[in-house]
């Protein structure tokens, strides 16, 4: 599957720009413009595109994790465990090494040591990394939540302190935001800072938890509030500062290997220049990192699904029973075309929305933001997108973990496969960077508040005007169903889903709407379903215009955006039923059902053949 997905590497249709040349700014480079526009499918970006020296920068990234993870593991026999002093040792000389490769300092500008390649690059990084189980969770640490801060938002003095270092790895980078009482509710946290009465230090008094690095870091980005500030400011925090102290390493259900601990503050005397950016800007320093995060977290999730199905492919070729090879089977068919067209569908939508930060930030650039602003602001734009690839590559990376082990049958439940190992590593993508949970209800609330707050950036009112022509068409039994009339159907049919569902409930429940979170999920289920849908069939469209792609995988991954779409509105439309019953009844309630079933008919394909297809295919190129 790495080669289906990255070995013909086709010429971009549109070029990027020239850094100096003045940028037009492009309508449909906007966060959440995929539910009320259509988008060219020669915009879109696809992993195929990558330039040679980028996609050689995800090989060396996958090639390290192999030597310096994958196969010390098969010798070892066991994963590496943090609570063991050796093993905690090893992990951080591997980061070492990675430092010396230049892998610490991907996302640092040049000037600083790093190498600073583009969000899109760092995506490809991040999906490979996957390969590297635990290390993926110190080395993003590293490369993300714990450098970043001061990359976007340090002064001079402090980058020129911390980020060299950070780029070699001579120090180690973590980030701490949760503290017992504040997990989701980051703002709510009770660490304190204050000034000393020679206005020299601020002296910070609290608690964190769960801080990935910590064990063994150099340089904490600590969030805590001034005095009785409502909201959070940013300190970088040294490990040997007066006060500061690090608890023992938790023992957790799975990323073994990587360090998390809780850390204290006791009086910690912080040098004021080590306030990072703005007094009370913490709050939203963390959340516009995260933001960035959650992309690399479910690219990821979607590099982990793959290298889980390249398991069980090998496995299932080579495994025999009943005479015959088990891959043969239609009951394994099933799992690996399932997997393999969720992969082939998300990892579209990873790189499209890798893609547009970085073209928004040339655009921000060119209107006269400092790069630090236009990277900021160009990540904040796609804070939907963000969300829902979060979810969808988590999701996806347990999925796939879970059914890759099923696939090995007893074999899945030895320890020595480490098939073990990825499910358990993988589980966390769910819970850190915010749970699925909030970020589903993150993606909806943003949403509205960009189509209903002050600025209604996103007009849903003017999207929703085009429900009734389109119920109309789905009346007309002799609608085009050749090329890809049918997906462009469903993927509108989502959309006016959404606004319809989103529009009734709104009249009917007000203000109260946001408080009614089960239909808010049903809502961000949808919404998942039309950016993913639509990447997906972007994608196709770009492959298809290509000349010299493989007919012959073309026409598979035809049929594995076929199958994402059936699959996609069997689940939009028990999601969008189901909110209606959630808030209204009777007459209304079956009227307003009988228009999603219009809006949302089945998709009228055999999904038996196409799962055989497909599946017949990947076990042949991927096995
Ligand atoms: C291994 C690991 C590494 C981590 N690394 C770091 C790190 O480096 N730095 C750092 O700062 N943090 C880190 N975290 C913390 C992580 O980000 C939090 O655990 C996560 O944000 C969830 O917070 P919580 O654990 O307090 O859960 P809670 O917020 O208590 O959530 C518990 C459950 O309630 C749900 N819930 C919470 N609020 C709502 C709501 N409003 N509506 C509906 N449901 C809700 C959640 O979705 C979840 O299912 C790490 C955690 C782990 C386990």
């Amino acid at each position: 599957m790495e080669d289906v997905l990255f070995e013909e590497k086709i010429e971009s249709a549109e070029k990027q720009p020239n850094n100096n040349e003045p940028i037009t700014p492009n309508p449909r480079v906007k966060g959440g413009y995929f539910l009320v526009g259509d988008t060219p499918s020669s915009e879109l970006f696809i992993s195929e595109e990558f330039e040679e020296d980028e996609q050689m920068m995800g090989q060396m990234v996958k090639d390290f994790c192999i030597k310096e993870i994958q196969e010390p593991f098969f010798k070892r026999g066991r994963e590496l465990l943090i609570t063991n002093k050796a093993d905690k040792a090893e992990m951080l000389a591997i980061l070492k090494r990675a430092g010396n490769l230049g892998l610490c300092g991907v996302s640092i500008p040049e000037e600083y040591g790093g190498m600073g390649l583009n969000f899109k690059t760092n995506t490809l990084i991040s999906y490979n990394l996957s390969y590297g189980f635990s290390f993926a969770t110190t080395l993003g640490a590293q490369t993300s939540i714990g450098c970043l801060p001061i990359v976007y938002y340090g002064n001079e003095a402090q980058k020129h302190k911390y980020l060299p270092k950070i780029a070699t790895a001579e120090y180690v980078a973590s980030y701490a935001l949760t503290e017992p009482n504040a997990g989701s509710d980051a703002n709510a946290g009770k660490t304190k800072a204050k000034l000393s009465p020679d206005g020299k230090n601020y002296l910070i008094n609290g608690q964190k938890i769960w801080i990935t690095n910590g064990g063994f870091a150099d340089v904490y980005i600590v969030f805590a509030k001034i005095d009785n500030d409502k909201k959070l400011s940013a300190f970088i925090v040294e490990r040997n500062y007066e006060g500061f102290s690090v608890g023992a390493e938790e023992k957790k259900l799975g990323i073994k290997g990587s360090s998390t601990v809780q850390i204290f503050f006791d009086n910690c005397k912080v040098p004021v220049e080590n306030l990072l950016g703005e007094r009370e800007g913490g709050f939203k320093m963390a959340l516009n990192i995260l933001n960035g995060g959650r992309i690399k977290a479910g690219s990821g999730g979607v590099g982990g699904s793959l290298s889980a199905l390249e398991k069980a492919v090998k496995y299932t070729n080579s495994r025999k029973q009943f005479g015959k090879s088990i891959a043969e089977f239609g009951a394994i068919q099933y799992k690996i075309g399932h997997i393999a067209m969720q992969i082939f569908a998300n990892e579209a939508a990873c790189f499209r929305i890798a893609d547009l930060i970085d073209r928004k930030e040339l655009e921000l650039k060119s209107a006269g933001f400092s790069e630090n602003e236009a990277k900021i602001n160009a990540i904040r734009e796609f804070a939907i997108e963000a969300a829902i690839i979060k979810v969808k590559g988590s999701d996806l990376v347990w999925y796939a973990a879970d059914e890759a082990i099923q696939m090995h049958g007893g074999m899945g439940y030895s320890a020595e496969t480490g098939l073990g190992m990825g499910l358990r590593d993988g589980r966390i993508t769910r819970i850190y960077e915010g749970t699925n949970e909030i970020n589903s209800m993150l993606c909806v609330g943003e949403l509205l508040k960009r189509a209903l707050g002050k600025t209604k950036e996103i007009d849903l009112v003017k999207a929703g005007k085009k429900i009734p022509s389109f119920l109309v068409s789905q009346l007309n039994p002799f609608r085009s169903k050749s090329g890809y009339a049918e997906q462009e159907r469903i993927v509108n049919g989502l959309r006016n889903s959404f606004l319809f569902i989103s529009g009734m409930a709104g009249k009917k429940l007000k203000k109260q709407l946001v408080e009614e979170q089960e239909i808010i999920l049903n809502l961000a289920t949808i919404l998942q379903e039309i950016f993913i849908c639509e990447s997906a069939l972007l994608k196709i469209k770009k492959l298809e215009t290509h000349k010299g792609y493989d007919p012959q995988k073309l026409k598979i991954e035809q049929e594995m955006v076929q199958l994402y779409f059936y699959e996609a509105v069997e689940k939009a439309r028990k999601a969008a039923l189901e909110a209606i019953a959630s808030f209204e009844t009777g007459r209304t309630k079956r009227n307003y059902s009988r228009v999603i079933r219009l809006m949302l008919k089945p998709y009228d394909i055999n999904p038996k053949a196409l799962r055989r297809n497909v599946a017949q295919y990947i076990s042949k190129t991927l096995g």
